[in-house]
């Protein structure tokens, strides 16, 4: 953990320029905007004859590990459905023809609003809750922050096109997610239409579908012509019972950011997916950074509720500041604590930005809860091929206890933006036969960002080995 000077400083009540000059005497070039590990504040604290006191994390924040619900509180709720595919394979005119198929829509009336997520009851059906924002990055960045809200994956292939690579992207993740998978074959309205061979391309991925003797669903489906879009809901509903989802409905509501806004009328809005416990209007709550209390509560339709309850997702209005997705949203006792725990996360986050400690092996391993570290890496190539193959020669080399994140991968030269992301996530750039422009140079250089160039994929896949090991010390 480490505080920058000018934080340490205030907290101290010294003038920041005094800290610095005092390290100095100790041995230190640090300026008022770098970080100083804790045991070097503590050294500078005793230095100007204050008292130390160490605050633990856990001591501020919010930690819900702990917290299960016994088992006579779950009630069941209903699944979460995200829907993952290649470009153009029909997503979005999925997720349109999915939700014209809700019976309770037209008895409650409201116009459908796009809040990011959206719930559906098919006739004679269940309910099921729809992440609206279709795509892998989306899934693999809440993912990434430690909110796993999806139950369950719905692969779109259209079928006069087959797999394709953001198909076998899709797939990766949600084997890596260990979340069950139905496939929807879709555009079987159409002349090349060949769902047969969809399935054998598929067997090839280790998909195997029940057409195919294996147990993964599979239907064939027409978004545009509205074909099956209620065989495709039953498959879900099924597989939500095989789960036996469930959740404490009665108690303070635990949920996750899935989308946050600022709305020129209505201020910062964020909708939440409710994960246990009931949302009210009232309640006090931090969301990520941000504090506030529940002014209004509005749903998919565009209609105030007073209350939501497990997996239905709401906007949140009330908000002091704006969340991001991924970001855990958690109803507390008081003003006071949410304050607190908003502040505290709040001063994490502007330490991560002003940071200028040289890029080491030690901080590039971000850690990530107790068990896995993270090891975050951006990747530039002179070709989309080769940017793939070093993406999959990468993450092949994740371990249990490490997972090597490529936070963006692309074609061209390293440019400005590449690196504001490096510095922001304390990610090196890999240039593979590429180099940075003048600009991304100079912010680099500012900012203390590593760049490491390879012309051979091996070599950059021996050197992440190499540093894991060093994380991990000579048992991997
Ligand atoms: P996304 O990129 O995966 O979200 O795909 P879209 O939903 O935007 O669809 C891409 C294109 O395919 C659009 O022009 C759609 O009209 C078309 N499309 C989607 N589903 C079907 C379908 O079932 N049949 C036909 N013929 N066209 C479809």
């Amino acid at each position: 953990d480490s505080i920058t000077v000018a934080e340490l400083a205030k907290r101290m009540g010294e003038k920041a320029a005094d800290l610095v000059k005092s390290l100095f005497n100790m041995g230190m070039m640090v300026t008022v905007n770098q970080t100083v590990d804790q045991d070097t504040a503590e050294l500078l604290v005793n230095e100007f004859g204050h008292k130390v006191q160490r605050v633990s994390e856990s001591d501020v924040d919010i930690d819900t590990s702990e917290d299960v619900d016994p088992e006579d509180t779950l009630k069941s709720r209903p699944p979460v459905v995200t829907i993952m595919g290649h470009v153009d394979h029909g997503k979005t005119s999925l997720l349109d023809a999915i939700r014209g198929a809700d019976v309770a829509a037209g008895e409650a009336g409201g116009i459908t609003q796009h809040i990011g997520a959206y719930q559906v009851t098919p006739k004679g059906g269940d309910p099921i809750t729809f992440l609206d924002t279709p795509g892998h990055e989306a899934f693999t960045e809440m993912r990434a922050r430690g909110a796993n809200v999806t139950d369950i994956v719905i692969l779109v292939v259209a079928a006069d096109d087959g797999l394709k690579p953001q198909t076998i992207e899709a797939i990766n993740h949600t084997k890596a997610a260990n979340v069950p998978m139905i496939v929807a074959i879709n555009k079987i309205d159409k002349d090349g239409a060949n769902p047969q061979k969809v399935r054998e391309e598929l067997l090839q991925h280790e998909v195997i579908v029940e057409a195919m003797s294996g147990d993964v669903q599979d239907v064939e489906v027409s978004a545009k012509k509205k074909t099956n879009i209620d065989k495709l809901l039953e498959a879900i509903n099924l597989q939500a019972e095989l789960l036996e989802l469930k959740a404490n409905p009665d108690r303070a509501a635990d949920a996750t950011v899935v989308e946050a806004k600022l709305d020129k009328g209505r201020g910062p809005v964020a909708t939440v997916l409710i994960q246990r416990g009931t949302l009210k209007v009232g309640d006090t709550f931090v969301a990520g950074p941000a504090a506030g209390k529940v002014r209004a509560l509005v749903d998919d339709h565009g209609r105030r509720v007073k209350e939501a309850g497990p997996s239905f997702p709401v906007e949140v209005l009330g908000l002091s500041a704006l969340p991001s997705a991924g970001d855990p949203f958690t109803v507390v006792e008081n003003e006071a604590r949410a304050r607190e725990v908003a502040d505290y996360r709040q001063r994490k986050l502007d330490e991560q930005r002003t940071t200028a400690a040289p890029m080491s092996l030690e901080n590039m391993f971000a850690k990530k809860g107790a068990q896995t570290i993270q090891f975050p890496m951006i990747i530039k190539a002179d070709v989309q091929g080769t940017a793939e193959a070093i993406n999959a020669a990468v993450n092949k080399i994740s371990t249990e206890e490490i997972e090597v994140r490529v936070l963006h991968s692309g074609v061209g030269a390293i440019t400005e933006s590449d690196v504001t992301l490096a510095a922001s996530t304390g990610a090196p750039i890999i240039g593979f036969n590429v180099r940075p422009n003048a600009k991304a140079r100079e912010v680099a250089n500012r900012e203390q960002v590593e760049f490491r160039y390879y012309d051979v994929i091996y070599h950059l896949t021996d050197w992440v080995k190499e540093a894991m090991a060093g994380e991990l010390g000579p048992e991997i």
